[in-house]
């Protein structure tokens, strides 16, 4: 005997219809879970030195969205060829990371530690009194000892980049990437600084090698100019790197300031 039911088919939209207001509450968390996990590529672009170029370098990264970390040695400020404190006082407004470089870019291996304190904490220290965040030192010529680590720390740094220790063409067996937190966070490891012959593929490659195994990748430019020394890049070169890398988002890869990647707290300087 035929019965009157509900029509099965009428009612099962109306369940899940019920359910697609109800879900949102708790699904996007159980979902993010079962997704496959991405590792996550944090690219820091680092700029040493306090070259003039880097006001123009500072607005192009702005324009693509991104903040850039600037490695400046406090006592050149205002040299020919480097940039003013006022310059450095705009790109630190525009949301940039000023770091430190030592005051006059010695290499610290050579020092004895009272002059490697002296290099490194009075640099910290006119660069706060400028008014900056300083959280993060670059070694020149990522030269560095024991000792020097030691100082760093000393001077209320949260963390160090070296040059070198990515993987690249010299050296095959280096990791593609840092690992987060750093291994050594006072000797942040990185590729080569670019040169005039790096080429925008090598640039993109090594941001391709991070993202197999995620983690940190930071990058060490100087000055950002057409045909202007060694230690160079177009800023053709550079815009459309950072045009590429900004697409790389869909992948998980982000830019970030090597203060927003290691994170901490801004130390005060120490007595005396
Ligand atoms: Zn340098």
């Amino acid at each position: 005997m035929k019965t009157a039911t509900f029509p099965r088919a009428a009612w099962i939209p109306a369940v899940l219809a019920l359910a697609a207001l109800l879900l949102p509450l708790g699904a996007p968390a159980r979902a993010e879970a079962l997704a496959p996990k991405k590792p996550r590529t944090i690219v820091v672009l680092t700029f040493d030195d306090g070259d003039a170029t880097h006001l123009a370098v500072a607005r192009m990264l702005q324009k693509h969205g991104m903040r850039g970390t600037f490695y400046v040695n406090s006592a050149t400020l205002g040299d020919e060829e480097k940039l003013t404190t006022r310059q450095l006082a705009a790109i630190a407004e525009a949301g940039h990371e000023i770091g430190g470089h030592t005051l006059n870019h010695t290499r610290l291996t050579e020092l004895l530690p009272d002059q490697q304190r002296t290099q490194i904490c009075d640099d910290r220290r006119a660069l706060m009194k400028m008014g900056h965040r300083v959280t993060t030192l670059a070694y020149p010529f990522g030269s560095v000892d024991a000792d020097a680590k030691r100082t760093a720390k000393s001077c209320g740094y949260n963390a160090a980049r070296v040059v070198g220790g990515i993987r690249q063409w010299n050296c095959p067996a280096c990791p593609p990437a840092e690992s987060l937190p750093p291994a050594d966070r006072w000797g942040v490891r990185s590729p080569g600084s670019f040169t005039e012959e790096t080429q925008v593929r090598q640039m993109k490659q090594l941001v391709l090698n991070a993202e197999k195994t995620g983690g940190l990748i930071p990058l060490v430019f100087h000055r950002v100019c057409a045909g202007c020394g060694w230690y160079s890049n177009s800023p053709e070169d550079v815009e459309e790197f950072l045009g590429w890398l900004a697409s790389r988002k869909s992948r998980g890869t982000v830019v970030k300031t090597m203060a927003e990647a290691i994170g901490g707290p801004l130390r005060p300087m120490p007595k005396g």
